[in-house]
């Protein structure tokens, strides 16, 4: 498999994918598994992970996070 953007050779790696819920909150899934570009860094969630996500994110009001982290927004206007 290759970089759909640029063609680059894909490295195997475990990430943190965001998603945003219906409210517009994000939540962050981590150790996922993804490929990612050694060329321009894009990365793509390996396999059926992100169906999982996709899964999970449809019964979101029932995920139990293990950790709440606090994050630095920088505003650029
Ligand atoms: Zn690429």
């Amino acid at each position: 498999m290759k970089c759909y953007e640029c063609g680059g050779v894909l490295v195997q790696t475990k990430g943190l994918v965001r998603m945003t819920k219906k409210d517009g909150g994000l939540i962050l899934f981590k150790e996922v598994p993804l490929s990612q570009c050694q060329q321009c860094g894009e990365q793509y969630i390996q396999g059926n992970w992100s169906e999982k996500i996709g899964l999970m994110m449809s019964h979101e009001n029932e995920l139990v996070p293990q950790e709440i982290l606090s994050v630095p927004v920088v505003s650029m206007s």
